[in-house]
C-alpha cells in the first residue's frame, strides 16, 4: 500500500521502537499526508500508536505487518514518546487518534472532506458528530454506526459505508481489531483513509473527558483514562513490560535527528 506514495517521494522519518515501526511526525505533517492519501483515492490505513500497539505488534504477526506497511502510523502517548526520546530518535510531538479527529473534522468544514464515524456504544458515535457540528457546523459527517454489531450484520453495515462514500472512515472499535477490520473489508468500503481512533467518540460524546492539560503534558493521561475506566487496568499493567524492554534495549550513540 505504500508503492504509489513513494513514487511521489513522500517518505516520511520513522522511528523504530523495539523493532517496530512508528512515523515521526508533526500533526501539521500527519494531516498533510493524509490529504494526500484523500486524494490519491486507495484504500490506506493510518494507525494511532501508543506502547500498548508496540506490545500487541511484537505478537501478533498480522497487525505487525500492518504497522509495518501503513503510510502513516503516528505516536499517541507519553510511553511512545518516552520510549522515542530513550531511544534518541525522538518524536517531534503526539498525535493522537482523539486530535486528528477533532483536525479532521475542522478540515471537513474548511474543505468537504466526507467523514465517517465508526465505533463506540449505539448513540456515542452520533453524539460525538453532533458535538463536533456545534464547532465545525459545515463538517460532513456522511453516516454514523455504531461498534457492536453482530458478524451478520456486517455485511449491510460495509454496504451502508461505502454507499456514504467517505473520504475518511475513523473507527473507534479498540486496537487492533478496529485496524484489522479496516483492512480485511478495504476493497468494499472504498474509503481512501481509514484510521483506528479507539475511545475518540466516548471523548467527544462527553461519555469520558477528556485529562486536563496538565496531566496530558506531564504525561500522566494514563492515570487519568485508569481513574475514567478501571477496565483500562489491563493496559496500564502493560506499560511496565513496555518501559522494561525499551529501557535494556541499547541506545545509539548518537540522536537521529528529524530531516
Ligand atoms: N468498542 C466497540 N465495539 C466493541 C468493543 C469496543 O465499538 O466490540 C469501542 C468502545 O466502546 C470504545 C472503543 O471501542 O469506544 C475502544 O476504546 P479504547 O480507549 O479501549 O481504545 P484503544 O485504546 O483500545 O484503541
Amino acid at each position: 500500500m505504500y508503492s504509489a506514495l513513494q513514487e511521489r517521494e513522500l517518505a516520511l522519518q520513522e522511528a523504530r521502537i523495539l523493532g517496530v515501526r512508528v512515523h515521526r511526525v508533526r500533526m501539521a505533517e500527519a494531516l498533510q499526508r493524509i490529504e494526500q492519501l484523500i486524494s490519491l483515492r486507495e484504500p490506506n490505513l493510518v494507525i494511532t500508536a501508543d506502547a500498548n500497539a508496540v506490545l500487541i505488534a511484537l505478537e501478533d504477526a498480522e497487525f505487525r505487518a500492518l504497522m509495518e506497511t501503513a503510510p502513516l502510523v503516528t505516536a499517541d502517548g507519553a510511553g511512545l514518546l518516552w520510549a522515542g526520546r530513550r531511544l534518541k530518535q525522538p518524536f517531534p510531538e503526539r498525535v493522537s487518534g482523539v486530535d486528528l479527529v477533532e483536525q479532521l473534522t475542522r478540515l471537513s468544514h474548511e474543505k468537504g472532506y466526507r467523514l465517517y464515524f465508526l465505533g463506540a456504544a449505539p448513540g456515542v458515535a452520533e453524539r460525538a458528530a453532533q458535538n463536533l457540528l456545534l464547532r465545525y457546523p459545515n463538517a460532513q459527517i456522511v453516516g454514523v454506526q455504531h461498534g457492536y454489531f453482530q458478524d451478520s450484520d456486517e455485511p449491510a453495515i460495509v454496504a451502508q459505508i461505502a454507499a456514504a462514500r467517505p473520504d475518511v472512515l475513523l473507527i473507534g472499535m479498540g486496537m487492533p481489531r478496529q485496524e484489522k477490520w479496516a483492512w480485511a473489508h478495504r476493497d468494499t468500503l472504498g474509503a481512501p483513509v481509514m484510521i483506528g481512533v479507539g475511545g475518540s467518540f466516548d471523548v467527544y460524546a462527553g461519555v469520558v473527558k477528556r485529562a486536563p492539560r496538565w496531566m496530558q503534558r506531564t504525561g500522566c493521561e494514563w492515570l487519568w483514562r485508569l481513574i475514567q475506566d478501571p477496565r483500562k487496568i489491563k493496559k496500564v499493567r502493560n506499560l511496565p513490560r513496555f518501559a522494561w524492554r525499551v529501557w535494556r534495549t541499547p541506545r545509539p550513540q548518537q540522536e537521529s535527528a528529524r530531516a
